[in-house]
């Protein structure tokens, strides 16, 4: 698939831009802080509604109209998909209270209000930034985000399950204070541990699922660009058991039964903590480079290349889940990338339909600014057409 007729209004340090993109390569070259970030932040938003970095969205409405009596930042966009045209619109709406500003989303697909988790992965984007090196080295939070919006783009079950899982954990979470508290009986947690196992089941297989369909997929990437040098592997390590502890892969049921037993073993000391301590929410997996804990162990460039094989796996994913091709955005990351690896990476996003680079750098990126289909500046959340040669 890919955009084209991309608007900005009030989004970040976008006043109002458009712009037309076209299929192919897309560049964007701007200096530090002019809103290369801002305008890939913007296309990913449109794809799995939630913000690449900010955790309140009031900060994505920009901040002039914040205070104003219509402090809204809207996006829009054209996407021609295999599954066939669609017009996109997110709108950020800023309520100010007295201490805080916070906003809410509003959606429309071909002009129909919609719910947003309905509208998750209409439009596929992959995101590559300069951060992804935490997904390798940084906290399992981060590890789980990955998988979570790449699992959402594809399967809005699993969307729904993580909705309801975090409500059930909040219940769950409140009873085990009051049975700790002595205001409610231990028993009253058997019907939340099984709400809460229902859908930790779902979040469950189809974490295990997903990791096993990337894996052969990282592999082969990290050892293109490696040239061979470089092994990856990824094992899932759910607090309950990983999957390749059981002689077959185990389905959501069987999950779940097996995340009742792990809550029923571990209940006083749940109780005497007053939270629940295992589960989708604390899951973790780990990636391996040459044999050894890639976040201990691997160099700095070694992390590198692994978290650009997720990315590049995580690519191939969503073709492969959707039948059609995600727009693949690339915040900055080339520039930081040897000749050779750069070529790699470039080499199979031209496979894609559309990708959209951001670049500080020009002239480290000659090569790829000579392919590109379109180019742009961006100056002061301003976009132009690019006049150079
Ligand atoms: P770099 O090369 O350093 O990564 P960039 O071009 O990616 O820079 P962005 O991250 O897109 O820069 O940010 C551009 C500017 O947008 C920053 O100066 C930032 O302060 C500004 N900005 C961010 N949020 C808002 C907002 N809500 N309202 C107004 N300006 C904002
Ligand atoms: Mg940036």
């Amino acid at each position: 698939m890919f955009i084209f007729d991309l608007e900005l209004t009030n989004f970040r340090n976008y006043a109002r831009s458009s712009v037309p993109l076209h299929p192919g390569l897309n560049i964007v070259v701007g200096e530090n802080a002019q809103g290369k970030s801002n305008l890939l932040e913007a296309i990913y938003l449109l794809s799995t509604l939630r913000s690449s970095r900010a955790s309140n969205d009031a900060d994505l409405v920009r901040r002039d109209v914040l205070e104003s009596e219509f402090p809204v930042a809207r996006l829009t966009t054209q996407v021609e998909r295999a599954a066939g045209s669609l017009h996109l619109e997110v709108a950020i709406v800023g309520r100010s209270t007295d201490s805080s500003h916070r906003a809410g989303k509003r959606v429309r697909m071909n002009s129909i209000a919609k719910r947003t988790s309905e509208t998750v992965g209409q439009l596929a984007a992959v995101l590559f930034t300069t951060l992804d090196i935490d997904i390798v080295a940084g906290p399992p939070l981060l590890r789980r985000r990955f998988l979570d919006l790449m699992i959402s783009q594809i399967d809005r079950g699993y969307l729904r399950a993580m909705q309801r899982y975090a409500r059930v954990l909040q219940q769950r979470n409140s009873l085990l204070k009051q049975v700790r508290e002595r205001e409610a009986s231990a028993n009253d947690l058997n019907f939340w541990d099984q709400e809460l196992a229902h859908s930790g089941g779902i979040i469950l297989k189809a974490r295990s699922d997903a990791l096993g369909h990337i894996v052969p997929h990282a592999q082969l990437q990290m050892e293109r660009l490696s040239d061979g040098a470089e092994h990856i592997d990824i094992v899932y390590t759910p607090a309950m058991g990983g999957a390749d502890e059981f002689d077959c892969p185990i389905d959501e049921t069987e999950w779940t039964a097996r995340m009742i037993k792990v809550m029923g073993d571990r209940r006083d000391r749940e109780i005497r903590a007053g939270s629940t301590l295992i589960g989708p929410h604390r899951d973790d997996w780990t990636i391996h480079v040459n044999g050894l804990e890639a976040g201990a162990f691997a160099s700095r460039a070694q992390q590198r290349s692994a978290a650009l094989s997720l990315r590049l796996a995580e690519a191939s994913y969503l073709r492969n889940a959707l039948g059609d091709d995600p727009v693949v955005l690339l915040d900055d990351v080339l520039s930081e990338l040897d000749a050779r690896r750069r070529e790699a990476v470039l080499e199979y996003i031209d496979t894609f339909q559309q990708t959209i680079i951001t670049t500080a750098e020009p002239d480290r990126v000659r090569d790829v600014m000579t392919r590109a289909a379109g180019r742009y500046v961006v100056s002061m959340g301003a976009l132009t057409p690019f006049e150079g040669e």
